[in-house]
């Protein structure tokens, strides 16, 4: 066990939260009902991290009641809505300056359950790690097209990518600070968080809990912005794509070498009847398709230099407490 472990940590737990408005009360209970099986770890109260990305409900007059009633409930409400990957650097950086030593990421929608909490903290003392994350053994309830598309997503990465990431991986995660720090270190503006935590390394432990469904509201990503994100994280994780384009040139060069040796002794051998069209058709299409498939994958890429250059910060905060 990590000497000095016991009564000695302080948590910070990171909640991004857009248009939570239903979600926030329950939330609220749920880990102040946890919090009691966590006093054996901790130095002081939980301190609360809500990033109020640019919700157009109640979510942030919640937020101010919440930090009214008690300090240890801190906000930074966005100027519009920048995404999650957004609220989860900007809730960091807050538990950055806090000074804990310990960070928690949830969701607030309680498909994190608060309950494993507890768990989380036995692991890391007990293992003496660096990280203790989680991972869905099941995706119950979730549409069967969309889970297939998860699992070969995961495959994927696993294949072209340098870094490893487990099937159903949440970002529900306890990491120590330096962990935090690490991540941070990171100056990437368009940050593909599942990639980075497993990038930064780290003992890590990991933590199974069945899928649960969404108490109130509904989930903010529809089929394509899944695509979109699982896109990304290829980008940014992998040069495979960019490879394999040029692998793809190489070969239709190849191919088109030899192809243009047989045109030439086909020719001089039986003369020159002008025929193939069709063909000469196929031929083109492939080739343009093959182009445009090459330029779109260098676009990715470019279009992700092009957002680091302009160096545009991740997000803007209107109000913070
Ligand atoms: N979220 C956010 N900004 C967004 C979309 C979502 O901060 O643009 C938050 C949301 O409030 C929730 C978490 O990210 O706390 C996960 O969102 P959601 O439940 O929609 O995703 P799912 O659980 O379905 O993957
Ligand atoms: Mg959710």
């Amino acid at each position: 066990m990590g000497e000095s472990f016991l009564g000695s940590e302080t948590l910070c737990i990171v909640v991004p939260c857009y248009n939570e408005e239903e979600s926030l009360g329950a939330f609220r209970d749920a880990l102040e009902e946890v919090e009691g099986s966590l006093t054996e770890y901790l130095a002081k109260p939980i301190d609360f991290v809500f990033v109020d990305d640019g919700s157009g409900d109640r979510t942030l007059a919640i937020l101010r009641e919440f930090h009214r009633l008690s300090s240890r409930y801190h906000y930074v409400s966005f100027s519009r809505n920048f995404g999650k990957e957004a609220g989860l650097l900007a809730g960091l950086q807050q538990a950055e300056k806090l000074g804990s030593t310990c960070v928690a990421v949830m969701d607030v929608d309680l498909q994190d359950p608060p309950a494993l909490l507890p768990k989380m903290f036995a692991r890391m003392a007990e293992t003496d790690c660096d990280v203790v994350a989680t991972y869905r053994e099941s995706r119950e309830g979730e549409p069967p097209v969309r889970s297939w598309f998860a699992h070969r997503f995961y495959g994927l990465m696993n294949r072209i990518s340098d870094v490893e990431m487990r099937d159903g991986a949440r970002d529900f995660r306890l990491m120590r600070q330096r962990v935090v720090r690490a991540i941070l270190s990171l100056p990437e503006r368009e940050r593909f968080s599942k990639g980075l935590f497993a990038w930064v390394g780290f003992d890590t432990e990991w933590i199974g809990y069945k899928n649960i469904e969404r108490e109130h509201g509904e989930t903010h990503w529809s089929f394509w912005s899944l695509v979109k994100y699982a896109m990304s994280g290829v980008i940014d994780f992998s040069k495979v794509p960019l490879e394999g384009i040029s692998i793809a040139g190489l070969v239709v060069f190849l191919l088109s070498l030899v192809f243009l040796v047989f045109i030439v002794v086909r020719a001089a051998i039986f003369g020159d009847p002008v025929a193939g069209w069709p063909s000469l058709v196929c031929i083109v299409t492939l080739l343009c398709g093959l182009q445009l498939l090459g330029i779109g994958v260098i676009g990715l890429y470019l279009s992700r230099i092009y957002s680091e250059v302009k160096a545009r910060p991740a997000y803007v905060a209107k109000e913070e407490a």
